[in-house]
């Protein structure tokens, strides 16, 4: 049986870059791979496709035409299967709708069942205010949920917006939580952040990532760091990062903090800031 694996975050906060190195990653150590984008802009492939789109499921669904396995799934990197799911034209319908109608579709057509994949990454657009992009979760899609997430606050809100959509679904079959990517890690202090977040929520962290310049000059090259720049440090880290998720069987429901906490939380980490910041300015005037 496939292990599937849904990858959440923030808007921006690298979801794409994460689920495509992963899934180069994977593939690397020898695992037949697909991954789904589940986001309108039909773009979460691109890096695996030397920076070219294909066509989403929704649209050939807009086709009318009689649909083929080969018209929705697209071969990538290594061989890895590429689906997008798309979206709605902008503008008009739900884009969380054309979510659940994508993934029916590829049940109906048979697609798991034809390529056998060891392991699916969902990549799934923001936090789960909309009913449509908590499919993966509450359908029992994937079995295991991770977030990327950095020290950003706004990126912990809605990685905490994630947990409580976890909560809601964890008695009625949904997917459990593994674990926090932490993306952009690059001073300790944003690890500490993130660890203090993992411990108040009852979450782990799954690893770390660094901003890395390999990474935007791959991107640049429509490409992952893993096809890019295998010898890198970064693409390194994605494959440790690959080797940990495959290793992880945690399977969890997460401890959202309320919203008055969360606050508390984040308060005291700008005075924690504050501290450091006024110590590093004692000890440049002492010297
Ligand atoms: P969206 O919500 O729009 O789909 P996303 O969460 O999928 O966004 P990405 O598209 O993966 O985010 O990343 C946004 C930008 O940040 C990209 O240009 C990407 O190259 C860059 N980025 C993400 N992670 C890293 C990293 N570790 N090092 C360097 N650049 C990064
Ligand atoms: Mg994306």
């Amino acid at each position: 049986k496939a292990r599937n694996i849904a990858i959440y975050g923030k808007g921006g906060i690298g979801k794409s870059t994460t689920s495509s190195n992963l899934s180069a990653a994977f593939s690397d150590l020898g695992l037949k791979v697909m991954q789904i984008g589940c986001d309108p802009k039909s773009d979460s492939t691109n890096n695996l496709r030397g920076g070219k789109s294909i066509p989403s499921v929704l649209d050939a669904l807009r086709s009318r035409k009689r649909i083929e396995i080969e018209d929705i799934v697209h071969d990538g990197f290594n061989g890895i299967k590429c689906i997008e799911a798309g979206g709605p034209e902008p503008g008009v319908g739900c884009a969380g709708r054309g979510i659940i109608t994508a993934i029916e579709l590829l049940k109906q057509k048979n697609v798991f069942e034809e390529f056998k994949p060891d392991i699916v990454i969902y990549d799934v657009l923001g936090d789960v205010v909309c009913g449509g992009f908590s499919i993966p979760i509450r359908e029992g899609v994937a079995e295991q949920v991770y977030t990327v997430a950095s020290s950003d606050f706004m990126a912990i809100y809605a990685a905490n917006n994630l947990f409580k959509g976890i909560r809601k679904y964890a008695n009625s079959g949904g997917a459990l939580f593994s674990g926090i990517i932490a993306n952009s890690m690059n001073q300790p202090i944003q690890k500490d952040i993130i660890n203090d977040f993992a411990k108040h929520t009852q979450t782990t962290v799954a690893g770390y990532v660094p901003r890395s310049l390999d990474v935007t000059r791959s991107e640049l090259r429509g490409q992952t760091v893993i096809e890019h720049a295998p010898d890198s440090e970064q693409a390194e880290l994605y494959r440790e990062l690959a080797r940990s998720i495959l290793n992880n069987d945690q399977k969890y429901v997460p401890a959202p903090l309320e919203s008055d906490d969360l606050k508390v939380w984040a308060e005291s980490w700008s005075d924690t800031l504050l501290r450091n910041r006024e110590n590093e300015e004692k000890i440049k005037t002492t010297e």
